[in-house]
């Protein structure tokens, strides 16, 4: 599933693209996409608007229209842009420079959601905490978060709302790179820990938007090039390889249903 490193990448790539273009006519293949809307008229609405900006919150990539709206697209599992016509099309926006946009999604979980300008924000703040990139993310705000929840950790930081744009990936990159056992109860961090946590979550994502993501199954990038972060994984998906810092080796067990990598060494239980 694409975490905010790929999102962010797929974002970087689209603006240039979109920004300033018109949909001139768009074609909703696939009802799943926009349901329970009819997939007829969510593209009436989208038909004939233009793109004003392409930005991201958590994993959401938001095109803000003209009209004072935006299309809202979560990618789920397996949803990619495109400029090349491919299998698995879902929905395609021709634009008015001749240019077709072509949604790709293979497991159809994806979701189109267009929202009034009032209606954004009220919904994206229901649904993600702060970039964590950004400064509304701090060492106290990510602490609150942590010191009501018992459950284990990694689990937490799962949480959309505690921080938005991060998944298994760079979930399990993050507790490494912060020494920190996915399996801790979120509430029995430290502050040094919570401090360790909060640099190690921005370091993992910031190495995720450099690398362009990482390529995994059917993550692709708008013009087709590859991310390279699965070469800088630490830990995830490394089971028995050896800890690049301490040399043990690295442990697969499963934390709310995920898979998760760690180092048993690096990450103790307690500390
Ligand atoms: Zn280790």
């Amino acid at each position: 599933m694409p975490e905010l490193p790929e999102v962010e990448t797929i974002r970087r790539q689209l603006a240039p693209r979109l920004e300033g273009r018109t949909f001139e006519a768009v074609d909703v293949l696939d009802p799943r996409l926009t349901r329970p809307l009819d997939p007829r008229e969510v593209a009436a609405e989208l038909q004939g608007e233009r793109v004003i900006g392409v930005e991201r919150r958590g994993k959401y990539l938001v095109l803000q229209l003209e009209g004072g709206g935006a299309l809202l697209v979560h990618l789920r599992m397996t949803g990619s842009f495109g400029f090349e016509p491919t299998s698995h099309e879902r929905a395609v926006i021709g634009l008015e420079d001749g240019t077709r946009l072509v949604y790709r999604d293979v497991r159809r979980f994806g979701t189109w959601l267009v929202l009034a300008g009032d209606e954004l924000e009220p919904y994206l703040a229901a649904k993600n905490g702060p970039e964590p990139l950004g400064p509304g993310f701090s060492t106290a705000w990510l602490a609150a978060r942590l010191a009501t929840r018992r459950a284990a950790l990694k689990a937490v930081l799962l949480d959309q709302r505690v921080v938005a744009g991060l998944g298994n990936i760079y979930a399990d990159e993050a507790l490494w790179r912060a020494r920190l056992s996915p399996l801790r109860p979120a509430s029995s961090l430290r502050p040094d820990e919570v401090s360790r946590l909060h640099r190690a979550v921005r370091a993992a994502l910031r190495t995720g938007i450099d690398r362009q993501g990482s390529t995994l199954r059917d993550y692709a990038t708008p013009d087709g090039s590859a991310g390279a972060m699965q070469e800088e994984f630490r830990v995830y998906g490394r089971a028995g390889e050896p800890c690049p810092r301490c040399r043990g080796p690295i442990a697969k067990t499963r934390v709310g249903g995920r898979g998760t990598w760690y180092c048993p060494h690096c990450q103790p239980p307690h500390s």
